[in-house]
């Protein structure tokens, strides 16, 4: 058995140790290595704002792109069941039935995606986890991108299949080794996110279907950052390449854009028909709570009909991005600039400006591994459509004073 490094077990620490013991030594060495994390108390405020300790900060560390986690709107959508029915769902979907609230928000996911038909999961974690395994078995090829987030490897793991790592967007050595592999049997997938996570650049779609065409593979995409901001109606990265109907399966989750929770699969009626049958955390989990079901219906409606959130992200993107280059940061040539990464490279430096940032009034994620590979530790800045002109000048004034001259 490989245990990963500094997982319990992994250590020579031997039998009898007590577990805490165990455990301690193991805490210790996260923070020698600055890899330690914490989480501390926090409440979301409406405008970009959180309240940590008592101060409030500019939110620029979360995922709330278009300020739904906070709309009043979507709450009294949840709360109109919640006062009705109350909290839990009960059971898994399979064993007592579906609310039709669930129903109804897998109808108009599909609808704004443009797919037949979507399923829902409790968590984008959760869809990557049980769709990957009920898709690709052993025998089969599962091609990955080296900056696949933590649920998409654990997904092709948990497959069994043959799992190529390719380096990070390049599609000419996804190309290779497709080629390298063509006499192989076996069912082809390509695992890609539609815009990455902890980077903020987009995989070039329109090119990939292409080669997926080329090689007979399929395409399992996870536009988990991309769905409600990318493309004119924000149905998400295929609708800005222009490949909508052409991606076998996409995810995407409920969390980020649309400020609720849980997530969804989509593709055709038979997918959602196998991924309701064989998707084991859709299979034996509880169903989401039918509350949080109607929050995100709620956000997909303003989604669709609030299109100026989305240019007001667009432009506060830009002029952050802008900015940056001002203050001479390079920025990722492909993305959009709601998501960017700014490489620090060692953990505990990191850390440091983070603090600092707070200090000066701006909440940015420290991203350390194992969310990024080692050494190459960042500031992740999420913009969001709420966000101020004083608030993005405020920050990138900061950041000028803050980062240092190599950092990008
Ligand atoms: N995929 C990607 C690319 C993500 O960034 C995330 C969240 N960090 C997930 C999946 C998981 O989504 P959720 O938060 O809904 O579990």
């Amino acid at each position: 058995m490989t245990v990963e490094r500094g997982s319990p077990g992994g250590t020579a620490v031997g039998k009898g140790i007590p577990l805490d013991e165990e455990l301690g030594s193991l805490l210790a060495r996260l923070d020698a290595e600055e890899l330690r994390r914490s989480d501390r108390p926090m409440r979301r405020l409406p405008g970009a704002l959180v309240q940590i300790e008592g101060r409030r900060l500019a939110d620029f560390s979360s995922n709330d792109y278009l300020g739904l986690a906070t709309d009043t709107r979507t709450a009294k959508a949840a709360a109109d069941v919640l006062e009705r029915e109350g909290v839990g769902a009960g059971a898994a979907r399979l064993i007592s039935g579906t609310h039709p609230v669930h129903l109804a928000l897998e109808g108009a996911l599909a609808a704004f995606v443009r797919a037949p038909a979507a399923l829902l999961l409790g968590s984008g974690y959760a869809a990557n986890l049980g769709a990957l395994p009920a898709l690709a078995g052993p025998g089969d090829l599962l091609y990955s991108d080296e900056l696949n987030h933590a649920s998409l490897i654990d997904g092709c793991r948990l497959s069994r299949a043959t799992v190529r790592i390719f380096p990070h967007r390049d599609l000419s050595a996804l190309d290779r080794r497709l080629g390298e592999d063509r006499d192989l049997p076996g069912a082809r997938w390509i695992v890609v996110e539609g815009i990455y996570s902890m980077e903020g650049d987009l995989f070039p779609l329109d090119a990939l279907v292409e080669t997926a065409r080329e090689y007979g593979a399929r395409i399992y995409l996870d536009d988990a950052h991309g769905v409600g901001v990318l493309g004119e109606g924000g149905r998400g990265t295929p609708e800005l390449y222009g490949v909508e109907g052409e991606v076998d399966v996409v995810m995407g989750t409920l969390g980020k854009a649309f400020g609720a929770a849980g997530a969804f699969v989509a593709g055709s009626a038979a997918l959602r028909e196998w991924l309701l049958n064989r998707a084991r955390p859709f299979v034996f989990s509880t169903a989401p709570p039918p509350a949080v079901a109607a929050a995100a219906l709620a956000a997909l409606e303003i989604v669709e009909a609030e299109p100026e959130r989305r240019a007001r992200l667009v432009a506060n993107a830009r002029r952050f991005r802008q900015g940056l280059a001002e203050v001479g940061r390079s920025v990722p040539a492909q993305g959009t600039g709601h998501i960017t990464g700014l490489r620090v490279g060692d953990a505990g430096e990191t850390l440091r400006i983070a603090h600092d940032l707070e200090a000066r009034g701006y909440l940015v994620g420290a991203v350390r591994p194992p969310s990024v590979p080692a050494e190459t530790s960042r500031l992740r800045v999420g913009v969001s459509s709420e966000h101020t002109t004083g608030q993005l000048d405020g920050l990138l004034r900061a950041l000028g004073e803050l980062l240092p001259p190599a950092a990008g």
